[in-house]
């Protein structure tokens, strides 16, 4: 299990290639859910999300232990992410996507300077694939959460929330499981008072049932809006620590998403994608079970298909 040194230390590692994103205060928030409403703004973090953190402390790693190409099996926020910083480093990566992958995604992690491989159209497909490709080259697979050095990496926004706002109460986090994980990691073993909150859509529960059965529970493939929330079972690194640490977790309708998510638009004039304006339902549906206290939602990501 990791703990808040590797939180530490990844920080150290990183800080040259991330930004350290502005927390946003919105009055209007504020008053729907009876709180000081906050807002972690890792839709404005380089590649649009905050998969570059954990991203870019793995690949380093693996540079530093001898790999000169990776890959990676995400059409979305991580493949962008591995695609970028392998460039950086001055690597080769191939991504692995679905052959339906969408061009806009596709064009994305080309920007960055990946190479894209299509290969079927589920996860228990392109895994294999990328992991294949890997060992062929000398290069590294590099896992979207269940993995160290990617969880200590997004653990850096809990030990940044922390700086920004010294009297945070409450953190609001997407789940996923490898972000809330680290977020647990770096604020738990630092300042265990602040209460940390999970949320899921109604539709990818996972987590929920995994963390009402004592153990991990796969759910059937999930179609919410959310698509960064998609996992079908919490990792096996990531849900110990949940188990652990994580105070409370609250669900999220389909409905609620979207209406947060233009919320967070007309409003704030932000634009965030699905998995990031599950905070933002879950604090104006007052299911954070708070009043008066000082709540940072985290915004995950801002990569949205404008056509869409
Ligand atoms: C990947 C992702 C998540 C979930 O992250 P985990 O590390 O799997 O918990 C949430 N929001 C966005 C925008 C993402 O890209």
């Amino acid at each position: 299990m990791i703990i808040v040194h590797d939180v530490l230390q990844a920080r150290e590692i990183i800080k040259e290639v991330v930004h350290e994103t502005p927390i946003l205060h919105s009055s209007q928030l504020s008053t729907i859910s009876e709180n000081q409403m906050y807002c972690k703004a890792e839709h404005l973090q380089k590649t649009g999300s905050f998969k570059i953190r954990g991203a870019t402390n793995k690949v380093k790693q693996a540079v530093r232990e001898g790999a000169t190409y990776v890959t990676a099996a995400s059409s979305g926020n991580h493949g962008q992410a591995v695609a970028y910083i392998a460039k950086q480093l001055g690597i080769p990566s191939t991504i692995v996507v679905p052959v339906d992958a969408k061009e806009s995604k596709v064009n994305a992690i080309k920007a960055y300077g990946g190479s894209i491989e299509k290969c079927g159209t589920t996860s228990a497909e392109r895994l294999p694939k990328a992991k294949e490709l890997a060992v062929q080259h000398n290069g590294t697979f590099i896992p979207p959460y269940d993995d160290p050095f990617i969880m200590a990496g997004q653990g850096t926004i809990g030990l940044e929330i922390l700086e920004q706002l010294e009297d945070v109460d409450v953190v609001v986090v997407p789940i996923g499981g490898g972000l809330l994980s680290g977020i647990l990691v770096a604020i738990k073993q630092t300042k265990p008072k602040v209460k940390i909150i999970g949320v899921e859509p109604e539709t990818a529960n996972d987590t929920y049932l995994s963390l009402q059965n004592k153990k991990i529970t796969s759910i059937t493939r999930t179609s919410t809006i959310a698509d960064g929330l998609r996992t079908s079972q919490p990792g096996d690194m990531t849900f110990p620590i949940l188990q652990q640490y994580l105070d409370d977790l609250v669900l999220v309708s389909e409905e609620e998403i979207k209406v947060a998510q233009n919320f967070v638009l007309e409003r704030m004039k932000q634009l965030i994608e699905p998995s990031s304006a599950v905070t933002v339902a879950a604090a104006m549906n007052k299911k954070l079970g708070i009043t008066g206290k000082n709540v940072v939602c985290v915004l995950s990501g801002g990569n949205v298909d404008i056509q869409v």
